[in-house]
């Protein structure tokens, strides 16, 4: 089995396009196949360079690594389009020698009077064939004379054309609705169908897995195939990604692009994950399994034909699972620049205030969605400390039983050092429960909500004795509420 990604160089990675990858390598790597990375850069004026490496990069990030492709070549390369312009001319040469093909000189501007022509009459616009018929002479005479000329597909009359595609069943078209298609234009440039079939030919691609807005060029590639005397591939195109209106999902939907979502914080494995179960499901009432897992289970067959709707809160859902699951040294890695971007961290990290990262972000990276909150989740430990606190009942007492019991210096640098503070407290003020831990929480981390108290006031103060570990300063428990007893006494 060999299957292709082939993405058109002309923007970011849409999550669309990132599931159609990720089908493809799904059912390689699943069936011990090979995953080939087909650049379609020939569409000269909207493809770039940068868009191409965005995308290779993007599919790095996500995990998609390909067998054969650009960058990693293979036995039936170059895997880029425009270095493949010989490949695509010797075949046009083929079919026009055949006499499959043919010359076409009409004008854009003929074509477009023929089309709003067809159009005014109600008839679906095609090309109606007017050098369909030329000799060969005539036209070598009129190339001769340097007229620029598209070279055409001749599609039979009449004739039905069907392939069962595995997503979506019997197909057909009929070809009196098909026009001739171009197959090179005038420039040389290979069309999108004709490159792409001589493409998957050569590279011996045995499942062609795309887009179901693709669907419609299937018959003209099967066409192309019969043309050349090539068996085409297995077909299966899958539907497109949605919005939650339904409607194709797009840039007022908010975030489309795979960077988009790795910039607001989702970990590959939880958009690899989620955009797997777009429109298909690993069974056992599952859902949350490992790429490796997904792709042992995965079926063509099984993917659903009705459209697939992307959903960002079951994202979010799936990418606190992967929260909860990374590595304390991952955690940091990845949490580093939003820390950055929110001041929390300054200057080059220690290895200590790495150490402190460490310990701290797990337990905060369990009550969040995405990357960045764990920036909020932190944002009391580097509260300036003396902000105003309203005077609230029990405030002021346990201000200074607090300041009291830490005046020696002591941290609270763990759960059971906190708890036992907190216990002396109590003892002092007498009280329990919310009456005591709101006034603390609202004393140490100048909030009345926030993350649990077991969790932030030990980061806290194990922050506030480090020095030069490129965090930002951070006032110890004491200093606030020492300071704090100071304001309200
Ligand atoms: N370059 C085409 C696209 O990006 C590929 C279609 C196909 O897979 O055949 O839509």
């Amino acid at each position: 089995m060999r299957v292709r990604f082939a993405p058109s160089p002309t923007g970011h990675l849409h999550v669309g396009n990132a599931r159609t990858a990720l089908f493809n390598w799904l059912l390689a790597r699943g069936q011990g196949g090979t995953f080939i990375l087909r650049i379609e850069d020939t569409d000269r004026e909207r493809s770039t360079k940068e868009s191409e490496q965005a995308i290779v990069d993007d599919l790095r990030w996500m995990g998609l690594q390909w067998d054969e492709g650009v960058e990693v070549g293979g036995n039936y390369g170059p895997y880029r389009q425009t270095e493949r312009l010989k490949n695509y001319a010797d075949h046009a040469a083929r079919l026009i020698a055949e006499g499959k093909g043919y010359y076409c000189f009409c004008s854009a501007e003929a074509l477009d009077a023929q089309r709003k022509a067809q159009l005014a009459a109600s008839l679906p616009p095609k090309y109606a064939g007017t050098c369909r018929n030329m000799s060969p002479a005539d036209a070598a005479v009129r190339r001769a004379n340097g007229e620029p000329a598209v070279i055409r597909l001749r599609v039979p009359d009449s004739r039905e054309v069907a392939f069962t595609d595995v997503v979506r069943g019997l197909v057909t078209f009929h070809t009196d609705v098909i026009g001739d298609p171009v197959l090179v234009r005038s420039d040389g440039i290979p069309a999108y169908n004709f490159a792409v079939v001589i493409d998957d030919e050569e590279m011996k691609v045995t499942h062609v897995i795309r887009g179901e807005d693709h669907i419609s060029n299937t018959p003209r590639q099967i066409l192309l195939y019969e043309a050349f005397g090539y068996t085409p591939p297995a077909f299966a195109h899958l539907s497109l990604v949605m919005g939650p209106d339904h409607a194709p999902l797009s840039k007022r939907h908010g975030a489309t692009s795979v960077r988009e979502f790795r910039e607001k914080g989702y970990l590959p494995e939880a958009l690899v994950n989620y955009l797997a179960l777009i429109g298909w499901s690993p069974g056992h009432n599952e859902e949350l399994l490992p790429a490796d897992e997904l792709a042992r289970r995965f079926r063509l067959e099984n993917v659903a034909h009705s459209a697939g709707i992307f959903d960002e809160d079951k994202l979010a859902w799936a990418n606190r699972h992967y929260l909860k699951l990374c590595a304390p040294d991952r955690l940091a890695q990845l949490a580093e620049p939003y820390l950055r971007v929110r001041g929390q961290i300054v200057g080059a990290l220690s290895d200590a205030g790495r150490a402190w990262l460490e310990h701290v972000l797990p337990g905060m990276a369990a009550s969040v969605d995405r990357l960045p909150q764990l920036a909020d989740r932190l944002e009391a430990v580097f509260l300036e400390p003396g902000a105003p606190l309203e005077n609230e009942p029990g405030l002021p007492e346990v201000a200074a039983a607090l300041a009291a019991e830490l005046a020696d210096g002591l941290r609270l640098v763990d759960k059971d050092t906190f708890r036992a503070v907190a216990g002396r407290v109590k003892d002092r003020t007498r009280l329990k429960g919310k009456g005591l831990f709101h006034p603390i929480r609202v004393i140490l981390t100048g909030a009345a909500e926030g993350p649990e108290l077991d969790l932030i006031v030990p980061a806290i103060d194990r922050a506030a004795d480090l020095h030069d570990a490129g965090l930002a300063a951070v006032a110890s428990c004491q200093e606030r509420a020492t300071l704090a007893a100071k304001m309200l006494a």
